[in-house]
């Protein structure tokens, strides 16, 4: 068994009077340390500010079921092959040799944290990720979920050409009993090229009934499969953006009033999102259209229930947003910034369309505006009445070309002013098997998010005396999606070394472990 798949690792035990453990929880007590900074004539006047905060972990994993919109999809069938591959320990023939399946590109399972230091020999101690609070382990997922394509998994994995054909041939047994349920399809939200696939529909018009039999089709496979909890995850077609309008989307009650009138704009990845809200599941966006139009996070809110989004960050945003933060780090100007996309899968044939194009356009678009806005020696910022400040040309162009398959290829320039007027260019061309790095990613999202279901706190020496939840927007997701949801009113995080930073730090903070690892006073210190 590959480690990444591994089952157990060395348990890690937080002997502190911070840290208590019953069978139950892990509670720990955790001191939130910050600055508020103020211009008061000129100056800043800086003051540190403290708060102490309990978190409380559940201990025990619960059974959890993940249902995929879009399971017949490319990542819908590469997932549930790598976790079918993974259960089963399936090997495969290639050309060199015997391959083993694993977990690589998922952060939770194959990357590690430092947790301290060993203090007979000094050297670092580190641990996977996954195994710093109690998580679910991705070959204990239930799979399940929708698509409005009829083909059977085997037939589906067959189609995506993502998988070499010896494992798919072993597979394929275990992949053919898997049938996704009819799902909802409204036409004029994805390109109209893929209609031909569209032969598998929960008949009518309704919204509303369809919304009911969403709901149910939730509950039943909760029921049948004896689960615990259940993740909903939209990794279908890329929608066009859904107009928001006054009266129609805007408050949590007016859109349950216009799915009740089946009114046009409802689309339906909110139609999910809003059912399962109404369920009480995490709902994530792998796509970049705004399925959380502000009702939708406004009924989340009401409900307590956990919504995380937008479109998944693997290939060439990621690299951008190490990049960018890279460049603006190092006091070097970017000035302009161009990638091209091309890709032969079906995603890239929905994204030919210029509608669902426009709503990746969107999602790529914004992922340096925290870096840049956080310079201003570089980059002026914004002036009365300017929606940004000064920013560098920003251009994402995306070709569907069949011949390269799921083989996404990205070319991106980086175009910076250097000191005394000089120019540097950084050029980079990245090739990936645009599935094998996405399904990775949907694993952490569902992980983690029902890991921050369990997860309550409470604000020590404030008036709120009862654990709670967590507010409704995961955004410590934000590692993994291109355009991060975040609190309305809070500012958006996209450098990816940040929002690492934040994950790690929450988990060591829920066993009461400060994160001041990279201070390393030890080696600076007599
Ligand atoms: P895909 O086209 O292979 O799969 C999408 C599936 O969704 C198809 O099987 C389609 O039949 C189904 N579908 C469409 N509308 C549906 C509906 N209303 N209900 C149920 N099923 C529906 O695409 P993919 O490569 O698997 O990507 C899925 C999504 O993830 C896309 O929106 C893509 O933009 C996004 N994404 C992918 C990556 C990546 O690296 N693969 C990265 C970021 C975002």
């Amino acid at each position: 068994v590959h480690p990444t798949a591994a089952r157990a690792d060395v348990p890690i035990v937080v002997e502190s009077e911070r840290t208590k453990y019953t069978e139950e929880f892990i509670t720990s007590t955790f001191d939130y340390h910050g600055q508020t900074v103020t211009n008061e004539g000129g100056v800043y006047k800086v003051r540190p500010t403290k708060k102490t905060f309990e978190f409380r972990t559940e201990r025990k994993v619960p059974r959890t079921g993940l249902m995929m919109v879009g399971l017949g999809g490319n990542n819908g069938t590469t997932l549930t092959a790598t976790i079918l591959a993974n259960r089963h320990n399936i090997t495969w023939r290639t050309k060199s040799g015997i391959q083993t399946p694993n977990y690589i590109g998922s952060v939770l399972r194959a990357s590690t944290l430092r947790l301290g230091v060993d203090p007979i020999n000094g050297s670092d101690v580190h641990v996977p990720l996954s195994s710093v609070l109690p998580t679910v382990h991705p070959n204990d997922l239930v799979i399940g979920g929708w698509d409005i394509s009829s083909a059977p998994l085997d037939k589906a994995m067959a189609r995506a050409e993502v998988l070499p054909w010896d494992l798919q041939r072993q597979l394929a047994p275990l992949m053919a009993p898997i049938h996704p349920l009819p799902s909802i399809y409204y036409p004029d939200f994805i390109a109209a090229n893929q209609e031909e696939r569209a032969d598998n529909l929960i008949p009518g018009e309704d919204k509303q009934a369809h919304l009911e039999k969403l709901r149910a089709d939730i509950r039943q496979f909760k029921e049948a499969n004896g689960l615990d909890k259940v993740i909903v995850f939209w990794t279908a077609n890329t929608e066009r953006f859904s107009e928001v309008l006054e009266g129609i989307n805007d408050t949590a009650e007016n859109l349950l009033e216009a799915i009740k009138c089946s009114h046009e704009e409802v689309s339906p990845s909110t139609l999910f999102a809003v059912a399962s809200i109404l369920e009480g599941c995490p709902f994530i966006n792998g796509a970049p259209q705004n399925t959380f139009v502000p009702g939708c996070i406004k009924l989340a809110e009401q409900h307590k229930s956990f919504i995380g989004g937008d479109d998944l960050k693997s290939g060439q945003t990621k690299v951008k947003s190490v990049l960018t933060e890279f460049l603006v780090n190092a006091g070097i100007k970017p000035l302009s910034i161009a990638s091209y996309n091309h890709l032969g899968n079906n995603d890239g044939r929905n994204l030919s369309a210029e509608k669902q194009f426009r709503s990746k356009e969107i999602s790529k678009s914004s992922v340096v505006d925290d870096m840049v806005a956080a310079n201003h020696l570089l980059f002026r910022p914004k002036a009365e009445g300017e929606a940004k400040g000064e920013h560098p040309n920003h251009l994402v162009v995306i070709k569907y070309m069949p011949a390269v398959g799921d083989s996404k290829r990205a070319i991106d320039e980086y175009y910076s002013e250097i000191c005394m007027g000089g120019r540097s260019v950084i050029n980079i061309f990245n090739e990936c098997e645009d599935s094998l790095l996405a399904s990775p990613l949907i694993l952490d999202l569902s992980i983690l998010a029902e890991l921050l279901t369990r997860i309550e706190y409470r604000e020590v020496g404030k008036e709120q005396t009862e654990f709670a939840p967590l507010y409704t927007v995961l955004s410590l997701l934000s590692y993994m999606l291109k355009a991060p949801l975040v609190k309305p009113g809070t500012d958006v995080v996209n450098a990816l070394g940040r929002q690492r930073n934040a994950l790690e730090l929450f988990m060591k903070a829920c066993l009461g472990l400060e994160g001041q690892g990279d201070l390393l006073l030890e080696s600076r210190v007599w």
